[in-house]
């Protein structure tokens, strides 16, 4: 059953006001935060969630190169990389937000480095959090799974074995720029790999590149599309959702 959000005369009238803040301290105005229903198991949308892949199709998907609709292949609830069709983006728009995605590096293991289960979860399609199979497969410590790519290694390496699922709970906030053109602030990002905090409000240094060195010399907007990445290996996904941050206003 729906709940339905109760206006309860409680708080004070009478109290100093919070520093920067329009409302007192225990305000009795203050609006009440919305409810929010949890998922029914760890890991499950909440009621407020953008579901982008419930594992049924890649309805929302477009491959980056073409537009035409993702190529990947669907089955048993995941979606799995087909070497060369390329990455993959929704069509739905997102900037700030809370994201959950899960995967799986391929049970049988080839490759080594980034050689082995290697693909991307791209906030607004320039951010990658890397993915890749780091289970007993070192590489340069800035292309380990959690990493921000080429630039930040994670907190710690968190992996688990190949073709179990993985989760990255991510909280992404979006670069600004000025009217004069000027970077106002930077791409934010908090990282959990399977409940292990990887990376902490982790300030990206530019959309993210391959030996290259990140800026922001190119402003962009405010939302993006969540990419995905064709690296040649067959790795799954699946319970991908969305949850755009609202800030109240102070
Ligand atoms: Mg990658």
């Amino acid at each position: 059953m729906e709940q339905k959000p109760v206006v309860l005369n409680v708080g004070y009238t009478d109290t100093p006001f919070i520093p920067g803040s329009q409302w007192r301290v225990h305000d009795a105005a203050r609006p009440q935060p919305p409810l929010v229903t949890p998922g029914g198991a760890a890991g499950a949308p909440p009621s407020d969630a953008i579901v982008l892949f419930d594992g049924q199709d890649l309805v929302g998907w477009v491959s980056v190169k073409t537009g035409e609709p993702a190529a990947w292949k669907v089955e048993n609830g995941y979606m799995e990389v087909v070497k060369g069709t390329g990455n993959i983006k929704t069509t739905a728009q997102v900037g700030d937000c809370q994201l959950h995605v899960e995967f799986a590096s391929p049970v049988e293991v080839v490759g080594s480095s980034q050689g082995r289960g290697n693909s991307g979860v791209f906030l607004m399609g320039l951010y990658e959090v890397q993915v890749l199979d780091c289970y007993d497969n070192p590489t340069y410590s800035d292309g380990t799974v959690g990493a921000i790519y080429g630039q930040h290694p994670p907190l710690a390496n968190a992996s688990r074995k190949p073709g179990e699922w993985q989760v990255y709970d991510i909280v992404f906030i979006a670069p600004r720029w000025g009217a004069d053109g000027k970077l106002a602030s930077p791409a934010r990002l908090t990282v959990f790999l399977n409940g292990v905090l990887v990376q902490h409000d982790r300030v990206s240094q530019g959309p993210t590149g391959h030996k290259t060195v990140s800026n922001y010399d190119t402003p962009h907007g405010s939302e993006g599309p969540l990419m995905l990445q064709d690296h040649t290996n067959p790795v799954r996904f699946r319970n991908i959702w969305v949850r755009p941050i609202v800030e109240e206003a102070e």
